[in-house]
């Protein structure tokens, strides 16, 4: 029995319809359940009512390290007690910059912004700079972002704008593909490469479907970019720092030749980077290329950098977030069968899809419509019920401090989610 009140987070929910548009400050909030938190500490949320969540989300995955980690904190807040923005460089910069380098080996220079949204931006700018072409190959499903040009809806395939007031016209500057179809890129690129700067994607697909790259198909994509002199960018604002230490492409041993970050990076601080070989990079450095922002490279911005890579180099949790997920992954699957509902769980330990459904093998955009997506809404707005804090469109994220207490927690939990979504369906 679920004894739990929200009356403070609705009240909360009403002023806050009163001072902001939807009473929430990104659009990818809207669908979620209205709920106003006070704090979190490492696993754990707690709401303004008093209620606990064991958090799956990770704010969309930035909070790597858990809420309000100490390691972190303490340097951000002894960097910030010096100032935060001067128009110059500041003395964290370059130990950023280090401690970035050190943990993605393949790149040569790294250029820090303020959100995934934006970098992405100056890798498509770049690799339209460096090839004199425009277009840019990328994939169903994949998120790039909230600007004009990357912001799509895919409804049969047939990409369209996902926001009224998008100028329509600039998502032409795009070719959509299917993810995981290598003969698709190998086509697009035999009969257009003349046109295409770029292929961006995601090298998991994350954001929703947590769907693998197929054996083979990042190499294949690679060896095709390299033959028809088209930059490739691993969107890694999700994958990076989280799949391994070196990101995706570490995990998959595919190198690309711009990469962007951001997320997992900082443990919650708002903070982005780009990546890149030294030849691709050049043109920020003489200005041909424009990147510009008031807050890059801040002072806590870098502290937190910092501070989270050193925290992966002196204790790398990847073995404990890997058993952590794959214990989570088997319980949600064994609940899903007890409570006779199918559901779905595919993905990486670290970062995986649920989802009520039974199409096998889920390997893009396409597979994922077959889901029943409506059904996992209703079961991640009774998990928020019972105290488990995920993503409505699916994915779970583990992070450093999920160990066995939060495991215990949640099972419980979902348990019970289960059960109440059971008896409401009848
Ligand atoms: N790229 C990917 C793969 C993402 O997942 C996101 C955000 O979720 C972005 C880019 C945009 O990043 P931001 O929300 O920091 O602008």
């Amino acid at each position: 029995m679920n004894l739990r009140a929200f009356d403070e987070s609705i009240e909360a929910r009403r002023r806050a319809l009163e001072l902001t548009p939807g009473g929430v400050h990104s659009n990818v909030r809207l669908s979620a359940p209205n709920i106003t938190f006070a704090r979190g500490k490492g696993a754990w949320l707690w709401d303004v009512d008093g209620n606990d969540y064991v958090d799956y989300l990770l704010g969309q995955g930035p909070n790597f390290f858990g809420h309000a980690p100490d390691v972190l904190n303490r340097s951000v807040a002894d960097a910030m007690s010096r100032g935060s923005v001067f128009g110059s460089q500041n003395v964290y910069e370059n130990p950023a910059g280090e401690a970035f380098l050190d943990t993605v080996r393949w790149a040569d220079q790294v250029r820090f912004g303020s959100s995934g949204t934006e970098v992405v931006q100056v890798a498509l700018r770049l690799a339209r700079a460096l090839t004199g072409r425009d277009k840019f190959i990328r994939f169903e499903g994949h998120y790039h972002g909230w600007l004009d040009n990357v912001l799509v809806k895919t409804v049969n395939g047939i990409p369209s704008p996902a926001s009224k007031g998008q100028v329509e016209s600039h998502l032409t500057d795009s070719l959509m593909l299917r993810f995981n179809d290598l003969e698709a890129v190998e086509t697009a690129l035999a009969h257009r490469h003349t046109e295409v700067a770029a292929v961006i994607l995601e090298p998991v697909m994350c954001n929703i479907g947590a769907i693998p790259p197929r054996p083979g198909y990042l190499e294949g994509v690679r060896e095709l970019c390299t033959r028809y002199g088209v930059v490739l960018i691993f969107d890694e604002v999700v994958t990076g720092f989280r799949l391994a230490a070196g990101g995706a492409a570490e995990r998959f041993g595919v190198v690309p030749d711009l990469a962007t970050f951001g997320k997992a990076m900082a443990g919650g601080w708002p903070v982005a980077a780009l990546a890149g070989t030294a030849d691709l990079m050049e043109s920020l450095g003489t200005g041909a290329v424009n990147h510009s922002g008031t807050f890059n490279a801040s002072v806590g911005a870098c502290a937190a950098v910092s501070a989270s890579l050193a925290a992966l180099r002196d204790d790398p949790p990847y073995a404990r977030i890997e058993a952590h997920g794959h214990a989570l992954m088997r319980g949600l699957r064994e609940l899903g069968r007890r409570h006779g509902v199918p559901l779905r769980v595919q993905g990486l330990p670290m970062a995986f899809h649920v989802s009520f459904g039974d199409p096998e093998p889920v390997t893009n955009y396409e597979d994922l419509q077959m889901l029943d997506l409506d059904r996992y809404h209703r079961f991640a707005a009774e998990l928020a019920n019972q105290g488990v804090w995920v993503a409505g469109r699916g994915v779970w994220y583990v992070s450093t401090t999920h160990a066995e207490p939060e495991l215990e927690a949640v099972l419980e939990r979902v348990d019970g989610a289960l059960e109440q979504l059971v008896r409401q369906e009848g």
